[in-house]
């Protein structure tokens, strides 16, 4: 079900409408629809049906405490990829035992928080680590629990979007290799293997190639079991995409339904990753116009939002589909680039767009849920935006607007006689 609906000209969110929650909280807000990321997240729980798994919600993103424990109350476990990210999903009420960490640089203090925190499991990038992690783990005398990713070399020739299950990139271990790294794993005191990982990359609209990982996978643990090594879980990560414009990516159900048949009758906990699957098209960023420019043949409308708050289309030309907050009428429809106020060319939100706009009004940016705040900065000293949370016909502030006071907190002048 849509979330976002017009009604009497107006966009509304669920039962509020933006140009309300603008009015009270400025511009620019992120806004999430609390039943959108439940819808999400239940899909995934649902279609697991008498499956053992875990849904590990990939925090980076987006990472706001209310979000984690709207999550965590739903059953959620998480995937972590720092320190910081730990403390905020603990502050949040996540479960310890239901936390995975990944992430191919963890230090050697992200290390020790995690396994005295008593996480459910390492995923394990490269052999250093596995090292690191024994050499800690036996230090603290606590038992660490392990899974090492491997990468499956996903075919690019029939896959070609899919940028981190291939064996020239930085994450995980080659899938032929890994076999010696699992019996150095099980050689060591203070390590205790539970699963098999694999992230094949981001916004994949299609299964064949969680198939052709899975299935790779599926070998190794069966390779694995001839040399003794048994593995509890299989971790499948995240990456299943979203419909930003004109995508047509599988439903959740259809996904785990695919991922469940070729499990067949094997005893494994089944671990999934899904970060922007549960939040991408939950969340908006509403922004105000604040001047329209001609230059040229060019149209642009300048917003009070730019890419400190939305870094992705500027990062990766990404799509977003914009649209007006209330119906203007006395407007006629031109083609714009919507662009913000940071001194980058860079910095655009979306181009070519007919819009119906004057000075002042309020667009909104959809699919902003995932990667949108999380990756947000202060370029420019600009403060990051409000975030709000939509309940229904409620709505609450789950994180005040940053002041201008935030941006300057630990800085400090040098002494006067240097
Ligand atoms: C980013 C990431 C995810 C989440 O990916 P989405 O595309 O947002 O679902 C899951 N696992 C790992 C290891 C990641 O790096």
């Amino acid at each position: 079900m849509s979330h976002f609906q017009r009604r009497n000209g107006q966009l509304h969110i669920d039962n509020v409408a933006l140009a309300d929650l603008a009015a009270e909280h400025g511009t620019p807000a992120y806004i999430y629809s609390k039943a959108a990321i439940s819808e999400q997240f239940l899909a995934y729980q649902q279609a697991m049906g008498e499956q053992s798994h875990l849904i590990c919600y990939a925090v980076k993103a987006n990472c706001s405490l209310a979000i984690l424990n709207l999550l965590a109350k739903l059953g959620a476990g998480f995937d972590i990829v720092s320190g910081g990210e730990l403390e905020r999903v603990l502050a949040a009420g996540g479960l310890p035992q239901n936390i995975v960490f990944s992430g191919v640089g963890k230090s050697h203090e992200e290390i020790t928080l995690a396994l005295r925190t008593g996480i459910h499991c390492f995923n394990v990038e490269s052999t250093a680590e596995l090292e690191r992690i024994q050499h800690i783990a036996q230090g603290l005398d606590i038992v660490a629990p392990i899974s090492i990713r491997v990468n499956p070399d996903v075919d690019a020739g029939t896959h070609p979007y899919i940028s981190t299950g291939l064996k020239e990139n930085k994450f995980g271990i080659e899938i032929d290799a890994v076999v010696e790294v699992y019996q150095r794993a099980a050689s060591l005191s203070h390590l205790s293997i539970k699963g098999v990982d694999c992230h094949i990359g981001s916004q994949l609209t299609e299964i064949a190639p969680f198939i052709d990982a899975m299935d790779r996978v599926l070998l190794l643990i069966d390779r694995l079991s001839e040399v003794g090594i048994a593995i509890e879980h299989l971790d499948l990560g995240g990456g299943l995409g979203v419909r930003y414009q004109d995508e047509h990516p599988p439903a959740i159900g259809d996904y785990i339904q695919a991922i469940r048949q070729r499990l067949g009758a094997r005893n494994l906990r089944l671990i999934l990753e899904p970060g922007r699957s549960i939040v991408a098209n939950a969340g908006v960023l509403l922004t105000k116009v604040e001047y329209l420019k001609a230059a040229g043949d060019k149209n642009f409308a300048i917003v009070d939002a730019a890419m400190n708050d939305m870094l992705r289309p500027a990062l990766y030309e990404a799509w977003l589909d914009i649209e007006t907050v209330s119906d203007n009428k006395q407007a006629k429809a031109v083609v714009y680039d919507i662009v913000g106020p940071v001194c980058e060319t860079g910095d655009f939100l979306g181009k070519q767009r007919s819009l119906a706009i004057a000075e002042g009004d309020l667009l909104c940016i959809h699919s902003c849920g995932a990667y949108g705040m999380s990756m947000s900065s202060n370029y420019n000293s600009r403060p990051r935006a409000v975030e709000i949370m939509v309940d229904d016909c409620d709505s609450h502030v789950i994180k005040t607007r940053e002041s201008r006071a935030d941006l300057m907190r630990g800085e400090s002048l040098l002494p006067d006689n240097h």
